[in-house]
């Protein structure tokens, strides 16, 4: 028998966790402000620092926050849900234990679906609880570590897809966090700014052979600050955990965190089996009750989610199904299209602007929908003028260009460049005329020789000649005439 050895082909299982810091006005447990960044250790208390017989107070807001993300997924609602603590030492966690929950968590059994290359999948959410964040450290020249507690307390949701896990492939990773992040920012819960931390996730990731359904050894990813790092962190583990295993060796069960720049995940900690954290009810705060009448409530209050306004783009304005997602992904997008579709009264031709021209202005600058110098009645405006012939859609491309870099009204600066299309017929009929004396090559060989296909280049000439001003339509018909193909 040969020793041929046939690599096996691996495919990998992820599990994801999640957390989304609320926008809360005050921190979980005391009414020191919650906000990103600022004055180290400036936003801290009693409470939040840690210090010994000081009291958390719950903030109701935040509890309500996580009702309306459980109801957002689908979940069920524990009304009896209760505080834990969660006992672990770290210099970024004064008081030596997290308040969490563990056991009772607030929401359950829920889900969201995604879609990729258009085949739609539910992933299953098997909780979503609520618990305070952690002190950040800072680790600065030579050996010095600083600790900031402006972030100790913040209110932190913590969202846990169920096991065995859905997500099974890197595209499968992305387009669940892209979801979610539309679902919690859409709900107005979190900012969704990974590169704030606002909302981090954790995938943990293991192999198997494509097809079998057994489970391997995982690891932990962490450091994953966007979309494209959480898509790359997944493909490399994938990679990297096939490749040890086709060599005969063990993948190690660790904490693994990622090289952004190196788009590589490294070795941080080792996690042999379960940390012990010795959780237990947390003394100091009575359990959660919510009633029946709150989550009603919050369910009544809850806005249109993207999934929902997908389907109603869909119908309402008659976009495809890849417009409608693009322009549904996040609320500001959808509310920016759903506004210039309305005021120009053209939903179609406004999607294709802000999918296409208003997209890449948007990219080059990194600039992102909320902070767009072009309005929505500005770009409705645009839409209107190109519809009602005062200028080209040629025209249209550079003046949103110059929309973009002025905040310009569309109207003035067509009037101050001298965009407005040419209405005079006999000077659209001159650029005809002088166009066919100069290419007479051309317009021999679409009369005699039947090229037909060469027409588009005398009504590019001709455009060119009026500077991109000539009524298009006026401009075949001119040209059609001339070359005796009309009627
Ligand atoms: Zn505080």
């Amino acid at each position: 028998m040969s020793e041929t050895v046939t690599d096996v082909e691996y495919e990998p299982v992820v599990g994801m966790e999640c957390h989304a810091e609320l926008l809360t006005n005050s921190k979980m447990f005391c009414g020191c402000k919650n906000e990103f960044g600022g004055e180290p250790n400036t936003r801290c208390c009693p409470v939040c620092v840690g210090m010994p017989g000081a009291l958390p107070v719950m903030n109701k807001g935040a509890v309500e926050f996580v009702i309306r993300a459980s109801l957002a997924l689908n979940c069920q609602i524990n009304p009896h849900a209760k505080f834990d603590r969660k006992n672990y030492f770290y210099p970024d966690l004064p008081k030596g234990y997290q308040i969490s929950e563990y056991d009772v968590p607030i929401g359950v059994k829920g889900w969201l679906d995604i879609e990729v290359n258009g085949v739609t999948k539910r992933i299953h959410i098997r909780r979503v609880h609520l618990e305070e964040d952690t002190g950040k450290l800072f680790h600065v020249a030579g050996d010095d570590s600083h600790v900031d507690l402006n972030r100790s307390g913040v209110p932190l949701m913590e969202i846990v897809t169920d096991f065995p896990p859905d997500i099974q492939s890197a595209e499968e990773g992305r387009a669940y966090l892209v979801k979610l992040r539309a679902i919690l920012t859409y709900i107005g819960v979190c900012d969704g700014k990974m590169e704030e931390g606002s909302l981090r996730c954790e995938p943990n990731v293991s192999v198997r052979p494509v097809g079998s359904n057994s489970f391997g050894t995982k690891t932990e990813i962490k450091n994953l600050n966007s979309f494209r790092a959480v898509f790359k962190g997944i493909e490399f583990e994938t990679l990297r955990q096939g490749e040890i295993l086709n060599s005969g060796g063990r993948v190690i069960q660790e904490t693994r965190g990622w090289n952004d720049a190196k788009q590589v995940t490294f070795s941080q900690r080792s996690k042999e089996g379960e940390e012990e954290y010795r959780y237990f009810p947390e003394p100091d705060l009575v359990p959660l009750f919510i009633s029946e009448e709150w989550i009603e409530q919050v369910r009544a209050s809850m806005p249109e989610l993207p999934d929902a306004r997908r389907d109603r783009f869909s119908a309402e304005y008659g976009l495809s199904a890849y417009d409608a997602a693009f322009l549904t992904e996040n609320r500001a997008l959808a509310d920016y299209y759903e506004q210039s579709a309305k005021l120009s009264g053209d939903p179609k031709s406004a999607a294709n602007w802000m999918m296409g021209d208003l997209s890449k202005l948007l990219n080059s600058s990194s600039t992102e929908i909320g902070d767009c110098p072009v309005s929505p009645e500005a770009l409705a405006q645009m839409v209107g003028l190109i519809n009602d012939g005062t200028i080209s859609g040629k025209i249209a491309k550079a003046l949103i260009e110059e929309m973009y870099s002025t905040s310009g009204v569309p109207l003035e600066i067509v009037e101050a460049r001298g965009w407005r299309t040419i209405r005079d017929a006999g000077a659209v009929q001159a650029a005809v005329d002088k166009v066919f004396a100069a290419n007479a090559d051309v317009v021999t060989a679409i009369i005699e020789k039947g090229l037909v296909a060469k027409r588009g280049f005398l009504v590019g000439q001709v455009m060119r000649e009026t500077q991109g001003k000539a009524d298009p339509g006026e401009v075949n018909r001119l040209i059609d005439a001339k070359l005796g193909l009309q009627g």
